[in-house]
């Protein structure tokens, strides 16, 4: 089915609309398109700006929301209310990110479960969806601004490694600022699409695509074949970028000033000088010899040789990475056919040899290493918008393809724009104990409750055997198939029971129907994403209020009657809350039972273990 322009500011149908590319990155964020004129890419940015826009936003004392440069001053000022590496929380639970938490400066949540993490600053909570969202919010008032003409079609990018939702969680971002996310593609294959590659129709190259930026390093091993980009592996470490290139710098300096860690860490103002004039001699090796400044008095300096040696074991650590992706990949390092390199960091000429020497072919360095994933989305975005003829537009799903999970939600399986065929899986458990079977209800649409999209079918797995609630595994499977058939097959995994239904998802839909429901899901968007936060909110406050219930009849003995008051009192403002609309004010009382029960849950614990520990003679 054809894509369908909609202006969503009248509501009417447009012929030609820019559909912009946006990196959404780590550090740093960029939007750009391809100039409706001279058909080249251009890096949106304001008068005498860069087109960097730091990915970092401040809430400040009366919670207006601040993003960009003007926040990232508050990251010295202000931690607590200054929330920077947001995209380091897409898709993750606390328990995914606790080995790293003291990386981030403001609070997240700590629930100690597989939930997805919640940011607090002040009383109000946020999940990294909204915190994205007022990023993209930001690039996209940018962007109309300089275009002078609505933006609301995006593509945006993500790390090869991404996972399903995470990748979900990317596109409600970007429904959330009032985005129509046509697709998210890989960076690599972004970075990719912006040296060319992969435009040509029997073109067949295998590409490894190297992305040192401010604190994370990945590396791709991609495959082209007719026009369609296969990560064949990925590698690298989350926690390794310029910032550490920056330390290596410091760390000298420290030691030529005849200073220790203890005195920077007394003198923030110090260290944080330091770090910013480390930096900046980073940036001028890049392209001189030798670098001098001074700070309060004292002479400091670098030239390039002392450099590369500091940074010698980081440059060796990523190139374990590559050797590792290689292997990974299935292939030898002489079947690549093309580097391309990513990020800031890789404008280091030291670095650039290495990784040269290391495929033994030269690297594609021509386009700007901190624009080529904005490019690579901005073309991607031409393509999809018709605009590239050279280039063939594979049959897509014109609606997300999904079933409905608890409180009515829908969780999309098969999102649309899906190139046909198309398959994806997800695992499901049950909510009851002892539950034998399990509803399956397929739904087709973009809005965030199953009861405002289209109900395609439904069918009901029997058989699960007896478990308690949480523990059978059921595996639910959507497969589009060339025809454009739905086939969902649901498996309960532990006792092989299974049951499949086909559905035709186009039959009997209009393409004015098919807009409609787009066009609902972009202005519903905000009312959506609020309702999904308090279902959401409320099924975790039902969970925890459970839990505790079962944990109190079961330790009612091992409870002082005061710790037992404490645990009631604050059951019973949960419950309050649960009756009321406000998510925050759920997340708060959740969060305050947690408090309360988790010394007792650990304590008693710790008491069950020593009596089982009593229990056993040693001999
Ligand atoms: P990105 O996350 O891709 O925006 O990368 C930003 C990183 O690139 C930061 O660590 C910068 O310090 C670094 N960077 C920018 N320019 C240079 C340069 N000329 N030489 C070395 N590193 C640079």
């Amino acid at each position: 089915m054809a894509k369908i322009p909609i202006n969503i500011v009248t509501g009417t149908l447009q012929q030609e609309e820019i559909i912009v590319g946006i990196d959404l990155g780590t550090t740093n964020s960029l939007i750009a398109i391809i100039h409706p004129e001279t058909k080249k890419p251009v890096v949106l940015k304001e008068h005498h700006s860069s087109s960097l826009v730091p990915s970092v936003i401040y809430f400040d004392s009366s919670q207006n929301i601040i993003v960009g440069e003007a926040a990232k001053a508050h990251l010295q000022t202000d931690p607590a209310n200054t929330i920077f590496s947001a995209k380091r929380l897409m898709g993750k639970s606390y328990t995914d990110i606790e080995q790293h938490a003291d990386f981030f400066t403001y609070k997240i949540i700590d629930d100690d479960t597989e939930r997805l993490v919640k940011v607090q600053v002040e009383n109000k909570f946020y999940s990294p969806v909204e915190l994205s969202s007022f990023i993209l919010k930001e690039l996209k008032t940018r962007a109309e601004h300089i275009l002078k003409t609505p933006v609301n079609k995006a593509v945006i990018t993500v790390p090869a490694y991404f996972n399903d939702s995470q990748r979900q969680a990317t596109r409600d971002a970007g429904k959330l600022a009032g985005l129509d996310v046509l697709r998210i593609i890989n960076e690599p294959t972004a970075a990719s699409l912006a040296y060319g590659l992969g435009m040509q129709q029997n073109e067949e190259k295998i590409i490894a695509v190297y992305d040192l930026g401010g604190g994370t390093f990945d590396v791709s091993i991609l495959k082209i074949a007719s026009g369609i980009f296969e990560v064949l592996s990925t590698n690298g470490d989350t926690y390794l970028g310029g910032d550490d290139l920056d330390r290596a710098i410091l760390s000298k300096w420290t030691g030529d000033l005849n200073l220790t860690s203890a005195d920077l860490n007394k003198d923030p103002r110090l260290s944080q000088a330091l770090r910013l004039k480390a930096e900046e001699a980073k940036k001028h090796l890049s392209f001189n010899e030798h670098f001098e400044t001074t700070l309060n008095e004292s002479a400091l300096s670098i030239n390039r040789a002392e450099f590369e040696e500091l940074i010698q074991p980081l440059i060796s650590r990523t190139l374990n990475s590559c050797a590792n992706a290689v292997s990974d990949a299935g292939i030898k390092k002489e079947e690549i056919d093309v580097i391309v390199m990513v990020g800031g960091s890789t404008r280091i000429p030291a670095l650039k040899e290495a990784v040269s020497e290391f495929f033994g072919t030269e690297v594609n360095d021509s386009v700007n290493p901190d624009e080529v994933v904005a490019v690579g989305a901005a073309i991607q975005a031409d393509i999809l918008a018709g605009n590239n003829k050279d280039f063939l537009l594979l049959d897509i799903t014109p609606l997300s393809l999904g079933i409905e999970t608890m409180g009515g939600l829908m969780d999309v399986l098969i999102p649309r724009n899906s190139k046909i065929p198309s398959k994806a899986g997800r695992q499901y458990t049950t909510q009851k104990d002892g539950q034998s079977s399990m509803r399956i209800s397929v739904y087709q649409g973009e809005r965030d409750l199953v009861k405002d999209n289209r109900k395609l079918a439904e069918f009901n797995l029997a058989g699960i055997p007896g478990m308690p609630a949480g523990l059978p595994k059921v595996e639910v499977s959507f497969l589009i198939n060339a025809d454009g058939i739905l086939i969902v097959k649901a498996k309960e995994l532990r006792s092989g029971t299974e049951q499949t239904i086909e559905v035709k998802p186009q039959y009997g839909l209009t393409d004015t129907e098919v807009e409609k429901m787009l066009l609902d899901s972009i202005t519903h968007a905000k009312d959506d994403i609020a309702q999904r936060a308090l279902v959401e909110a409320r099924t975790e406050g039902e969970q925890i209020l459970s839990t505790t219930e079962k944990f109190i009849t079961k330790n009612s003995l091992r409870l002082q009657p005061g710790e037992l008051m404490n645990v009631a009192n604050a059951m019973q403002a949960l419950q309050l809350a649960l009756t009321m609309e406000d998510k925050d004010l759920i997340h708060q009382k959740t969060e305050e039972l947690n408090e309360i029960s988790r010394p007792f849950a650990e304590r008693i614990m710790d008491e069950a273990v020593s009596e089982a520990l009593k229990g056993k003679t040693i001999q």
